[in-house]
């Protein structure tokens, strides 16, 4: 029987509504980009697959669907995260200023054993809006701010132009893989000589 191990990382990306979330999951794991803006529906993750230094692992990451203007994502959302990624618009200083509330929010929810220690990466997204004239929150500001919440990693990104975004989910598989509460997961082959009863639980009905 051949077995296949992989690590599974579980990383959930929050932020207001409109900062690009959706944008940026899609330009990593789809290379695809729309200026539509379609408020995401009923989405919960999206996989991709990665090799880490020689250890394949699969990023599950988790989307918001729409209910983070409410704030109410709901436990199982939270549960077993490995990594959270903050996102905000470094045109707009409100989802730079709902950050705190986003960290905080986070760590109530997941409750993870060592808040402290609990990896989170920043994403300043849109940074190719109007040629950086349009924004009002600096590099040095979200700086600040990583170091004052215990040296967060921060990366700008523009999921519009595919700026940073393969660099920042590779930090994020990293960090999440270095914090090791990854489960592994063994696909095992089945056995070809069950018989179809057998398969079936042995009902003829
Ligand atoms: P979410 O609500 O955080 O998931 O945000 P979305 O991914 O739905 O993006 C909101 C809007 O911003 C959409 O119209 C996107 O096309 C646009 N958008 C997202 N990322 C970028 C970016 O990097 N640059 C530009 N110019 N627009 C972006
Ligand atoms: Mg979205």
């Amino acid at each position: 029987m051949s077995a296949r191990r992989r690590t599974l990382l579980k990383v959930i990306v929050l932020g207001d509504s409109g900062a690009g979330k959706t944008s940026l999951m899609n330009q990593y794991v789809h290379k695809k980009f729309s200026q539509q803006y379609k408020a995401t529906i009923g989405a919960d993750f999206v996989t991709k697959e990665l090799l880490i230094d020689d250890r394949l692992v699969t990023l599950q990451i988790w989307d918001t669907a729409g209910q983070e203007r409410f704030q109410s994502l709901g436990v199982a959302f939270y549960r077993g995260a490995d990594c959270c990624v903050l996102v905000y618009d470094v045109n707009v200083m409100r989802s730079f200023d709902t950050l705190d509330n986003w960290h905080e929010e986070f760590l109530k929810q997941a409750n993870p054993s060592d808040p402290k220690a609990f990896p989170f990466i920043l994403l300043g997204n849109k940074i190719d809006i109007d040629g950086g004239n349009s924004r009002v929150v600096s590099e040095k500001k979200a700086k600040d701010w990583c170091a004052s919440k215990g040296n967060i990693l921060y990366f700008e990104t523009s999921a519009k132009e595919d700026y940073n975004v393969d660099l920042a989910f590779l930090s994020i598989a990293k960090t999440a893989l270095a914090n090791e509460h990854g489960q592994d997961i063994y696909f095992q082959s089945i056995p070809e000589d069950v018989t179809d009863n057998e398969q079936r639980g042995g009902c003829a009905c």
